[in-house]
């Protein structure tokens, strides 16, 4: 176990022991949580694994500049005990399914080493865990540390109401068709869903265990840390704190947590391309002109499918960024690239192999349209950057985000998925026509009233954000109030 990192001399009294999944979409918005706890006044400890950790440099490097209160805590990841390749520490490096099981396994025997770890903290004792959900092991030490767990579900509300209503009102548990619409029972608006665009729609044997376990956990936790904010979706973030009965912390968007641009740059990875070209590049395009396509880092696009989108794209003749994370998987798309598309683009076009600094991207007023796969991560950064969306959901709750943005908040197209993609599962088949991608693009980036009303719906998003999350907002006062509430129980205690 080693340490890194720590800011002030004397720490704040509430101590928040942060445990992400090691997954991109959901370590990424824990170490914004880590940084504006650590600004409102908290101490926090970080839990890592070292391969995770070198992907944290730049957050670190930013943190100990700001004089931030963060500790990272580095735990040794069994890879070789649970059967995983060495360094195989997060879910992004995780070749197939078939190793999920023993991904998650080898994740709860951080149990221990934790546990022992957080035991010893006796000048600064944990006030509180804040665990992501599929860490169900994180209640056991809670438990014997006598302190709140509180669980991060990284989904919107609108996407959290309907997971819980799913899963523990056993929606679907006799539903032989994946694909037959169901309605959502108590949803408070209509809601129906295929079993296939569920969140957890994946069954994958040996993982019914740990299901049950996370679903058991969820009942037990004091409270849902939540990253999103009450101005965008208050009836969805009420009725879920009413069906849980829990306290519901809304702390959204933490994203505006990175205000500068070495900070944006250095989010979640070191970024595969030179950034100070990419804003060069950006510079030189008109506001709100060029199109960002990227879907996420989980994701997996059939060859076909990448080169139909690349066809569409080219067809709407609208400049674009597109990341590509499946190149190096599938030659014939590099192949193709290299075969004249990145010639004939190459003056409206940037394509981005590999780690993208997408929120830098995002944000840039050049961007006028964001074509994305619906984490919610990507979501609440589009809707932060005020841009119209292109939805292109693969999987899971992904599914519900593309509900929210097209049908409730409106400042989202559809591109047409029709069939789920799911994780770690090739697509073969091309779902999406480069004409559908025209269309899209069009519709989001072309002069007419109807775009220019999504632009409208998404900017005013993007000011009730940056409301909510600035000094006395609503997700500022419960950043706040979250901090008052483990201190006050940690003195009471004490
Ligand atoms: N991301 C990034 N660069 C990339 C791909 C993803 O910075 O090239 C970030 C993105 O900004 C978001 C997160 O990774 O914060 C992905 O989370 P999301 O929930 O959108 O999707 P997931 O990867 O979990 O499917």
């Amino acid at each position: 176990m080693t340490f890194v990192s720590s800011g002030q001399s004397e720490p704040p009294r509430a101590h928040f022991v942060l445990v992400p999944m090691m997954a991109p979409g959901h370590s990424i918005p824990m170490t914004d949580m880590a940084r504006l706890l650590a600004e409102h006044g908290a101490q926090v400890s970080f839990i890592t694994t070292p391969v995770n950790a070198s992907r944290l440099a730049g957050f670190i490097a930013d943190v100990d500049a700001a004089g931030l209160a963060v500790q990272l805590v580095q735990l040794r990841f069994p890879t070789a005990e649970f059967g995983l390749p060495d360094g195989c520490e997060n879910l992004d490096l995780v070749q197939s399914r078939d190793l999920l099981l023993n991904f998650m396994e080898a994740c709860a025997a951080l149990r221990e080493p934790l546990a022992a770890h957080l035991r010893e903290q006796q000048h600064l004792p944990p006030s509180c865990i804040i665990s992501d959900m599929m860490h169900w092991w994180t209640g056991d030490i809670a438990r014997e540390l006598g302190i709140p767990r509180l669980a991060f579900i990284g989904f919107c509300g609108f996407s959290s109401l309907a997971r819980y209503i799913a899963f523990h009102h056993k929606v679907f548990e006799d539903v032989t068709d994946e694909n037959e619409l169901i309605t959502i029972p108590g949803f408070p608006t209509p809601l129906e869903l295929t079993k296939a665009k569920s969140p957890g729609g994946i069954v994958i044997p040996g993982l019914e265990r740990i299901r049950e376990k996370i679903l058991e956990e969820d009942l037990r936790c004091e409270g849902e840390v939540l990253n999103s904010f009450q101005d965008l979706e208050t009836l969805y973030i009420e009725s879920f704190e009413q069906m849980t009965g829990k306290k519901v912390w809304t702390v959204g968007p933490m994203c505006l947590c990175n205000q500068d641009s070495n900070t944006m740059a250095a989010r979640g990875n070191k970024a595969s391309m030179d950034e100070a070209q990419c804003l060069q590049w950006l510079d030189s395009m008109k506001p709100g002109s060029v199109i960002l396509v990227s879907f996420g880092s989980l994701t997996c696009t059939a060859p076909q499918q990448l080169i139909e989108l690349g066809l569409g794209l080219e067809a709407s003749k609208k400049p674009f960024i597109w990341v590509i994370k499946a190149g190096d998987k599938f030659p014939e798309v590099e192949g193709w690239l290299a075969d004249g598309f990145e010639e004939r683009v190459k003056d409206r076009g940037m394509i981005i192999r590999g780690w993208a600094p997408q929120v830098m991207i995002l944000w840039h007023q050049a961007i006028g349209g964001f074509m994305t796969h619906c984490g919610w991560n990507s979501t609440i950064e589009g809707i932060c950057a005020g841009v119209p969306m292109i939805t292109w959901p693969h999987f899971g709750e992904q599914f519900l985000n593309e509900k929210l943005l097209v049908d409730v908040l409106k400042i989202g197209v559809e591109v047409g998925v029709k069939r789920v993609t799911h994780w770690g599962q090739e697509q073969k088949e091309v779902m999406v026509t480069r004409n559908a991608v025209e269309k899209a693009v069009y519709t989001v980036m072309d002069d007419g009233e109807a775009a220019e009303e999504l632009r409208m719906r998404a900017k005013d998003y993007a000011i009730k954000a940056k409301m909510a999350f600035n000094e006395e907002g609503s997700s500022y006062n419960n950043v706040s109030l979250l901090i008052q509430e483990m201190r006050k129980r940690t003195n009471a205690s004490a």
